[in-house]
Formats: C-alpha cells, sequence, structure tokens
C-alpha cells in the first residue's frame, strides 16, 4: 500500500506538539509536517479547563492556541479525532487506527497523559467526572448549579481550582484528601496550610487524611464511604488524583519508558529519530543535570523549542528554570524551581493578607518559590534560582528589601 510521507510526524495535538510544528517552521524547517491528534478539537490549551472555561466566563474559541488558518499557512498538515495506533521503527512508519500508514523523517511523541481513575465500583457512573479534556467539561459545565453538593476526590492543584469554581457557582462543596494536607505533593506543610485555610474561609469543607473507601448510590453516585467511616452526600463528584502519562505507543516500539518516555536533554529517544516532549517525557533537564518529568505549559513550549532545534540541527537551548502557576478564586500562585530536598524556608509578606512568597532554599542556596499574589517577587526569585543565589532566610523575609537586589550577589553551586 502506498504510504503517504512527512518529514516530521507529530503525535499528540496538545500543548507541546502545537509548539513544535510551529517552531520547525520558526526555526527554519522546510520539509513536510503532519500533527496527529485523537481528540476531535484542534490543539488547545488546557489551565482554562479547571478554571475560566469550567466557570463559563471563558467561550470554547477562546482555548484554541492557533486560529486555524495559521495551520495552512506554515503548511502544517493537521488531522484530528483518529489517533497513532503503533510505531514501526524498523520501516520508520506510524499506523493510525483507521489503518492509515503514515512514513516519517522523524517522529515526535508529544501523547501527553491520561488521568489516574477511581477503581471502586460506581466511578463509572455519569456523576463522576475528571478534568482533563474539552469534552470533560462540556459534560461537567452544566453540573456547576447552585445549591448541589460537589465532592472533590483530590487536594491537588485541579482539584482546587474546581473546588473554587464551585464556591463562585455556589455550590456546597467538599475536598477529600488522603493525604494528610492539601498540594502535599507540589508544596510546603505552610503552603498547604495557606491553602487549606484559604478554601475553608471562603466556604469548602476541606477533609485531609481520609481516602475514599467506597461511592454508593443505585447510579448515579450519592454519598462517597470515607476510609475513616465517614458518609458524605453527593450530587457531583470531580476525580482529580493525577494523571499517568501516555507511554504505551513508544513501550510497545521498544523505546525506554520509565515514569515517562526517557529522553536525553535534546529530547532524543534512544532512537535517534524519535523524540518524546511535554506531559509524557521523562527528560535529562541541563539546569538539574539529572532526569525529570515536568506536568506543565511552560515545560511542553520549552521542550518543543528544544525537539524543534534539535530536529533542526541548531544548538539545543539549554532547559531554564520550571515554572507553574494555578488560579484559585483571587488567588494567582506562581511557582518555580523544585522544591525537593530544601532544608530552610522564607517567609515573605503576610499569609494573612494573601499576598506573600515562601523561598526555599538547600545549602543556603535559593532552589524554588511559590509566590501568591506576588508577580514581581516571583520574577526575581525565577532568577534567583536560575543564578543559584545564596542568601540569608532573615534577608530572605525582609519584605523592605527588594529581592532583585540580591541578583548581584554570590553564585554558588547546588
Ligand atoms: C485542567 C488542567 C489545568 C491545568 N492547569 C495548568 C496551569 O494552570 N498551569 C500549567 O502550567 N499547566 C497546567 N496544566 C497542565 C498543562 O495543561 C499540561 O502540562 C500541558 O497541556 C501538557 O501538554 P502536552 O502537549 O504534553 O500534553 P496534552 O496537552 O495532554 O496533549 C497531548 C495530546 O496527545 C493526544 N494523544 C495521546 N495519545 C495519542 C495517540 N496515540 N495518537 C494521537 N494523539 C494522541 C492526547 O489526547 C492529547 O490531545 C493543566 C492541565 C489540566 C488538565
Amino acid at each position: 500500500m502506498d504510504k503517504q510521507a512527512y518529514g516530521v510526524i507529530i503525535v499528540g495535538a496538545g500543548q507541546a506538539g502545537c509548539d513544535v510544528a510551529f517552531g520547525l517552521r520558526q526555526q527554519g524547517y522546510s520539509s513536510t509536517i503532519r500533527l496527529v491528534g485523537d481528540e476531535n478539537y484542534p490543539p488547545y490549551r488546557r489551565p482554562p479547563l479547571s478554571k475560566t472555561f469550567l466557570a463559563g466566563d471563558a467561550p470554547l474559541e477562546s482555548l484554541y492556541l492557533r486560529p486555524e488558518a495559521s495551520y495552512r499557512d506554515q503548511r502544517i498538515e493537521c488531522s484530528y479525532g483518529i489517533g497513532v495506533e503503533s510505531i514501526d521503527r524498523r520501516a520508520r512508519t506510524v499506523r493510525l487506527f483507521d489503518a492509515t500508514q503514515l512514513a516519517f523523517d522523524h517522529l515526535v511523541l508529544a501523547t501527553g497523559g491520561k488521568v489516574r481513575r477511581l477503581s471502586l465500583r460506581g466511578a463509572d457512573y455519569a456523576n463522576v467526572h475528571y478534568v482533563r479534556t474539552i469534552d470533560d467539561i462540556l459534560r461537567l459545565k452544566d453540573q456547576f448549579l447552585a445549591g448541589k453538593r460537589l465532592v472533590v476526590v483530590g487536594g491537588g492543584f485541579i482539584g482546587l481550582e474546581a473546588a473554587a469554581v464551585g464556591i463562585k457557582k455556589k455550590l456546597n462543596v467538599t475536598v477529600v484528601e488522603a493525604l494528610p494536607r492539601v498540594l502535599a505533593r507540589v508544596t510546603s506543610p505552610e503552603m498547604s496550610a495557606f491553602y487549606e485555610r484559604a478554601h475553608r474561609s471562603r466556604g469548602v469543607t476541606v477533609l485531609t487524611g481520609t481516602g475514599v473507601h467506597a461511592l454508593e448510590g443505585e447510579p448515579p453516585v450519592d454519598t462517597i464511604v470515607l476510609s475513616d467511616g465517614r458518609r458524605i452526600p453527593a450530587d457531583v463528584l470531580v476525580v482529580g488524583i493525577g494523571i499517568v502519562p501516555n507511554i504505551e505507543l513508544a513501550d510497545a516500539a521498544g523505546l525506554a519508558v520509565s515514569n515517562g518516555i526517557v529522553t536525553d536533554s535534546s529530547t532524543k529517544t534512544e532512537a535517534p529519530y524519535i523524540y518524546a516532549i511535554g506531559d509524557c517525557g521523562n527528560h535529562r533537564s541541563s539546569f538539574f543535570d539529572r532526569h525529570v518529568r515536568l506536568e506543565s505549559v511552560p515545560n511542553a513550549s520549552e521542550q518543543a523549542r528544544i525537539c524543534a532545534a534539535a530536529i533542526c540541527g541548531k544548538p539545543i537551548p539549554p532547559s531554564t528554570v520550571p515554572w507553574f502557576w494555578s488560579d484559585q478564586y483571587d488567588l494567582k500562585l506562581q511557582m518555580a524551581g523544585l522544591i525537593e530536598g530544601y532544608d530552610q524556608i522564607a517567609i515573605r509578606g503576610d499569609p494573612s493578607k494573601e499576598s506573600f512568597c515562601a523561598l526555599y532554599l538547600r545549602d543556603r542556596t535559593i532552589i524554588a518559590v511559590d509566590a501568591v499574589n506576588r508577580p514581581g517577587d516571583f520574577v526575581a526569585s525565577k532568577k534567583l534560582i536560575a543564578e543559584r543565589i545564596a542568601a540569608s532566610v532573615d534577608r530572605l523575609a525582609d519584605d523592605t528589601s527588594p529581592l532583585k537586589a540580591l541578583l548581584s550577589g554570590v553564585k554558588t553551586s547546588i
């Protein structure tokens, strides 16, 4: 059978897939590009899904990353709704689920992740929702009606953002978190305590240290039984318990997978013509000098830039400090760096006024920041982390001394 042949085939039409397609053109790539997505939409932004789009404050069209015409202008051939089923490394082809075969010189895997699901009886009932795709939110949005009882399973970012929208829409909201505190995997006990207070003061019931034991109801679910025996009545459930990277294609093709598709610092897998970027990639970060898998828009975009440079044979840009944001109520959280292994924390500003930041140090060097409604401090801290600046807790906590003044400070190694 004749196969269509492309210079680059990109599997996954999400943030990373879209960015690498346009990045290739920006870097002068002139051969053919094909973007293959399994969702029925052109590439779109996911962050608004748990924020403005769920709240009904953003129209569907505002989610799209690029105007439709720009794909034509940049000669990026796109197809949506049918995914890639398999890769033949020897033949350098992919097979789609409709049996179409496409040949490539370079293959980019930008397959993202899938939500981790509750494995309980009732978890597939219609009032149990997940928050990953436009279709998820189209189903969920109409359930966000004043007076309904919303139970959010999982006190991570997605769950807490959904809880905040629930309060805005005047639902009765309960968050259930199995670990002893919300956001336990991503931040310090101080920040978790702040977010628990912020949600409670706005009307959320936050239950920590207890998991979900069973779902009851003949459908729909009407009661959540917690592992400590408490029973919570519910009309709507939102489950936000993390994602699992989509590694199956790579795994079946014999590529190394370990918490994501393993790549070097240029996003190349062990097959030098196959790359992996975004949420699905476990890449060697030149900033941390070790492998990391991150789930954020800035990470997807940075890896897309690196991948485009690698395919075009250009110098590989270095990894930068990872960062992330989350919007809950009127709280704008911006985070940079990774807190792993911190041994000191400096609180700058006043958490009770909901404008402050937490700076994390390891061996007196600034390694991470969480900034709440402090955009100026966030920008300065990000540079301090990038430059591996040393500082004392007292200096960082002194709100009268600008952080950016430390930028001329002494560089240390991590
Ligand atoms: C609700 C929500 C809120 C978020 N909020 C923030 C935020 O505030 N800040 C932030 O930085 N990040 C946020 N994120 C994370 C961010 O959106 C992701 O890190 C980012 O989208 C990752 O981009 P990606 O291209 O790697 O993956 P994705 O955007 O998930 O795209 C991957 C695409 O590949 C498709 N695919 C998978 N397998 C195949 C196949 N075999 N064939 C074809 N297509 C396939 C998937 O269906 C998907 O469309 C949020 C995520 C969610 C879900």
